[in-house]
């Protein structure tokens, strides 16, 4: 095994795979990545959870990235491990080619080296195996013993029964075959991407669809701020993106730029005519045929879900929805109900949903996809429910389907029809402060169901339930709104 310096990591590989151009950034100028998301900072807590979780698989190896402080240190370490034939090395670390890896789980299995690549997910990516066949090429031109690499993911199949058994919960599959095949593409992209850095010039690459493929950029905030104006065509929604990068390439920069007879779809002119002239599209016999479904005495209804990818409540799967929160806004009331402990109170939200529910005709929701499937799975579990919970969901009106299907559209929305954006665009007097997303309000949750003091939980509690209010009060706002539109 050689000790050589590395160039090219599996992140760097990855990027340089999406584009030349994130890769040169991020190899000269780390500095220019966009600020990390909560929303994925949070992803990456999870997997490193998992990671950690998954080392139970094979238990008491040693872990090179907690015994070294440098990548030189862990090569070495790695090394020295190898050479007593260590039954189970975590984080053992490879150069080989320029390229350092670091495998989650490295395993004497016979004489053989077996590896094992951990992800947060439920199913492989195209990613995932690209990842783990550049694992899998680097340890084969690397450990003699070296025999296969499995991906290891989620079992969904998986219910937990009284405590977490890792060899249940994860499922693993070899890449070998697709590893294998890829031998020589391996060999030619990463000489291709040390050429790039050997140059040492930007590479000469336009914003396209490879900014958002497989993830957004981590470069986007720097390549993407001249397209990023009120005015920009790519803020038109409806236009796809093929069109849109033609336009761009063909220097129609702005929606004002753009040709009408470029556009053969109506309603994608009325849109832009909208984005010209700063009125909005109003159709105001649909907005009133939605406004007749509703019902007096209305309210609006927002749920929480939890999906926890370790199932943490006896009987359910990784990753499967469970709802913990609801709220309810009608014009002078508010309700809510709250599942605090640790146990399954999926019953008692059913129960609570259809209590607090019943005095309404109608239920104003926005974006009822993810209700619905709640209210299913809640049938799913209570039969003798069905009744009530159906007739809860009967009386479900769907307020973003006035916004998707363009009924009212502003430009203020641009290509974004999501509760916050459409409340912040009609400058509705709602504030969503500390929780911004759905995945943080899990997270928020998950702390408040683990936490002790009560002090600290009683102060999630708060955010969580005052995150689900906004939602509800933003939805009766823009049923108001809409009332007043058509006056
Ligand atoms: S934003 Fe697009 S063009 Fe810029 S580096 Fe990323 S993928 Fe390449």
């Amino acid at each position: 095994m050689s000790f050589q310096t590395y160039t090219l990591s599996k992140s760097s590989f990855l990027k340089f795979e999406q584009c030349a151009k994130a890769f040169f950034f991020h190899k000269n100028f780390p500095y220019l990545r966009d600020k990390i998301s909560v929303d994925k900072q949070l992803t990456f807590n999870r997997g490193h959870a998992i990671g950690a979780l998954a080392q139970e698989l094979f238990p008491g190896g040693v872990d090179v990235s907690k015994e070294t402080k440098n990548t030189t240190d862990a090569v070495t370490l790695t090394n020295e491990l190898l050479s007593k034939k260590s039954k189970t090395i975590y984080e053992a670390t490879f150069i080989f080619d320029k390229v350092l890896v670091m495998i989650d789980i490295l395993n004497l299995e016979n004489d053989k080296y077996f590896a094992y690549e951990v992800k947060s997910s439920l199913k492989v990516s195209e990613t995932y195996l690209m990842d783990a066949c550049l694992q899998y090429y680097i340890l084969k031109n690397s450990l003699p013993n070296f025999e296969d690499l499995f991906l290891v993911t989620m079992n969904g199949d998986y219910v937990l029964e009284e405590i977490i058994e890792p060899k249940k919960l994860f499922k693993k599959r070899s890449v070998k075959k697709e590893a294998e095949k890829n031998f020589v593409f391996f060999g030619e992209k990463i000489l291709a991407a040390n050429l790039v850095l050997e140059k040492n010039v930007i590479p000469n690459i336009s914003i396209g669809k490879q900014c958002f493929k497989p993830y957004q950029c981590d470069y986007f905030g720097s390549c993407w701020k001249n397209s990023n104006s009120a005015d920009s065509v790519f803020n038109l929604p409806l236009a796809g993106k093929d069109l849109l990068f033609a336009w761009n390439e063909s220097g129609v920069k702005t929606v004002g730029q753009i040709n009408d007879e470029t556009i053969e779809n109506k309603l994608l002119l009325a849109v832009k005519n909208s984005f010209i002239s700063s009125k909005p599209i109003v159709d105001l016999e649909k907005i009133a045929q939605l406004l007749l479904k509703i019902k007096q005495p209305v309210a609006a209804l927002d749920m929480e879900i939890w999906s926890p990818a370790v199932p943490a409540i006896k009987g359910t799967r990784p990753f499967q929805q469970i709802p913990f929160l609801f709220c309810i806004n009608a014009k002078n009331e508010q309700s809510y109900f709250l599942c605090e402990n640790k146990t399954d109170n999926r019953k008692d939200f059913a129960i609570e949903l259809i209590q607090q529910t019943s005095a309404y005709n109608s239920i104003l929701v926005f974006d009822k996809t993810m209700e619905e499937q709640c209210i299913n799975s809640l049938i799913g579990l209570f039969e003798e429910l069905e009744d009530p919970l159906t007739t809860v969901k009967n009386k479900f009106i769907d307020l973003s389907d006035i916004f998707k299907n363009f009924n009212y559209y502003e430009s203020s929305f641009k290509n974004n029809f999501s509760l916050k954006t459409i409340s912040e665009a009609l400058k509705l007097e709602v504030s969503f402060d500390k929780i911004r997303s759905g995945l943080e309000a899990m997270n928020y949750y998950e702390k408040m169901r683990s936490e002790d003091n009560p002090v600290e939980k009683q102060l999630l509690k708060e955010d969580l339930i005052s995150y689900c209010f906004s939602d509800t009060k933003a939805t009766y706002l823009i049923y108001k709104f809409l009332k007043e539109l058509e006056r």
